[in-house]
């Protein structure tokens, strides 16, 4: 093939920059997670993860796994078709009505992964709404950013919830052009919460749509686990939700949830909506299954175990004396702040320790403020949790991080 030293260079330069990813291989067994096997090079090992975005084990709960047995039995393997052409199925449709209901919306639609649903949305929301101008927050998401790019509208980037920026930002341009602020609910990252109420406040007087990405709260929070919007009391002044059925609900696939009249020119007008094979049957009706789950008692108690479980890992880290960032949210971030020591520390404690948390580098997360990102479950226990502890704090010290600071 031509060109491949390009191909090597760039990698080259990855690789320079500390920057390289290495996947873990992983066979995760139902009914044990936290537990898996990895599988290495130099043979396997039981490790217990601790950087999974299935918050709540839902991709491992009996219920849905049943449902998905079920649909695969009587509906097969794959969808057959885009939605317009033979691939719109009785779960596609089912699990869109619910995404509408959780959050009190006229309509949802449904997308192949989180990903996709900010950017198809976002991208073509520039070919709506002519001279449109998108407010997006410097930490959203790749896929928000993606898209907003792609939709071709003018954009101003205001700095991660600094509500006076947003402000200052709204009051130069010209009240009358149509204006979007997108922004998240819990940044998966810091794991801070967006300032909702102040950008809906703002929107308001500005006249401005608001465009929630609630990746990382659905199934979360909330009564019924429709996220933080719910929590607030907020999900009103929410024009377009964005959630994914990747983390809380352990499946995958994303959507959108908004007016009717948005959700049907989205459906006319996504190229990432219209020119791909749906979801697979089976899919849908896991989020099905993991969503009515989540709305009903069961969800109530998982997420009050999870909350709990997120505040004891924090105050042990923070006992033992170790730099986690403050967050209010479910995410418990370390700060390592150095790209090699952040992945020796992660290196580490998989081979020594069993303990597999992925090191968090740039461009996730800025310079120096590389981390390692721990996400406890409601099925992580004290026993794990002191284990975690005591080997951060022994792979810490040979790493000479406690002079660090
Ligand atoms: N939004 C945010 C804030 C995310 O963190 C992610 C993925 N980590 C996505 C959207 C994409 O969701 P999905 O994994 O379902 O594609």
């Amino acid at each position: 093939m031509q060109h491949l030293k390009a191909f090597e260079d760039a990698l080259g330069a990855i690789h320079s920059e500390g920057r390289y990813r290495v996947f873990i291989d992983l066979h995760r067994h139902k009914g044990r997670f936290p537990k898996a096997t990895a599988r290495f090079e130099a043979g396997e090992r039981e490790v217990t993860i601790w950087c999974s975005n299935d918050y709540l084990g839902m991709g491992q709960d009996d219920d849905v796994i049943k449902s998905m047995h079920e649909a695969i039995d009587s509906f097969g393997a794959g969808s057959g078709g885009t939605r317009n052409i033979s691939g719109t199925t009785r779960f596609h449709v089912d699990l869109e009505q619910e995404l509408a209901d959780l959050h009190r919306k006229e309509a949802a639609l449904l997308f192949t992964s989180g990903y996709v649903s900010n950017e198809a949305t976002l991208s073509t929301l520039g070919k709506i709404l002519p001279n449109l101008i998108i407010y997006s927050d410097a930490l959203n998401h790749a896929s928000m950013i993606e898209g907003i790019r792609r939709s071709g509208a003018e954009y101003r980037v205001f700095r991660h919830n600094d509500v006076d920026h947003l402000r200052a930002l709204l009051e130069l341009d010209d009240a009358d052009r149509p204006k979007l602020i997108a922004f998240e609910s819990v940044y998966s990252m810091d794991g801070d919460f967006g300032r909702m109420e102040e950008i809906c406040d703002l929107a308001q007087e500005f006249n401005a749509i608001t465009y929630l990405d609630e990746v990382h709260a659905v199934g979360m929070y909330g009564e019924q686990g429709a996220g933080v919007a719910e929590m607030l009391g907020l999900a009103d002044r929410i024009d377009i939700m964005e959630g994914t059925l990747a983390k809380a609900y352990g499946v995958m696939g994303g959507y959108i949830a908004s007016h009717s009249s948005v959700i049907d020119a989205i459906r006319s007008m996504a190229s990432g909506f219209i020119f791909t094979t749906s979801t697979c049957p089976v899919m849908a009706a896991g989020a099905l299954a993991s969503i009515r789950k989540l709305r009903a008692d069961e969800g109530r108690r998982l997420r009050a175990i999870h909350q709990d479980k997120a505040a004891t890992l924090k105050q042990k880290f923070r006992d033992a004396g170790l730099p986690v960032m403050e967050s209010p949210s479910h995410i418990v971030p370390l700060l390592v702040g150095d790209p090699e020591r952040c992945k020796a520390l992660s290196d580490t404690l998989l081979f020594d320790f069993g303990i597999y948390v992925q090191p968090i580098n740039y461009p996730t997360v800025p310079r120096g403020t590389e981390r390692l990102r721990f996400t406890p479950s409601p099925v992580h226990d004290e026993v794990m949790m002191d284990e975690l502890v005591a080997a951060i704090l022994a792979v810490w010290k040979q790493l000479g991080l406690d002079k660090a600071a």
